[in-house]
């Protein structure tokens, strides 16, 4: 099995290569963000709490984004493995992680990270907002409130993931096919 851990800043350019990583390796592809986007949509119980939390730039409980990652394991119970996007964003949410992969026997393979310039980020986020709607996009004061909560609250993620010698970084500034080419290059020497 292959897990990978997709790992940068918001606008960082995650769930693009995601979308590219899932169809090489035929693999899963798990955002959190997406997600909870769909429970929104849903009307669900969970969007209903997750809704005004996302439109702040704020977290979510890492209770609520660990059952919803769990219950999404088990749905792909024949999968040949997962891309998490998004997740773990918190050092807790990364030890819960652990221990859920650890009780259906499967582990991380490796955590791939993005570099990319705050300036560059938010010129990404104000672009993705004008296309894709989101309104967490198009708010200069919430994007800076998430670079912000990515910085205290997920930068950390990156030494747990160091610790167990499984945390490689990339340059994720160039054209997305060479992008692409950097994260593939470090994932087959894992595989
Ligand atoms: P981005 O990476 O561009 O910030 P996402 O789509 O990954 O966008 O996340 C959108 C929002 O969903 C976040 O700002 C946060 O409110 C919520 N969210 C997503 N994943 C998590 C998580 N793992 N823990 C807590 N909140 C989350």
């Amino acid at each position: 099995m292959l897990n990978l851990v997709i790992f940068g800043a918001p606008g960082a350019g995650k769930g693009t290569q995601a979308a590219m990583l899932i169809e090489k390796y035929n693999l899963v592809h798990l955002s959190t963000g997406d997600l909870l986007r769909k429970e929104i949509a849903e009307g669900s119980e969970i969007g209903k709490q997750a809704q005004a939390i996302m439109a702040r730039g704020e977290f979510v409980s890492d209770e609520m984004v660990v059952s919803i990652i769990s219950g999404q394991i088990d749905r792909h119970a024949d999968a040949n493995g997962f891309i998490f996007d998004g997740f773990p964003r918190t050092v807790r949410q990364a030890g819960m992680l652990d221990e859920l992969l650890k009780s259906k026997n499967m582990s991380i393979s490796i955590v791939v990270a993005m570099e990319v310039p705050e300036t560059e980020l938010v010129r990404r986020l104000l672009e993705r907002g004008k296309v894709s709607g989101r309104a967490d996009d198009q708010n200069m004061d919430v994007i800076a409130n998430r670079i912000h909560v990515y910085h205290e609250k997920t930068e950390p993620v990156t030494g747990y993931y160091d610790a167990q010698k499984k945390f490689v970084s990339v340059n994720g500034l160039g054209a997305i096919e060479e992008i692409f080419g950097r994260l593939t290059a470090v994932i087959d020497q894992v595989k």
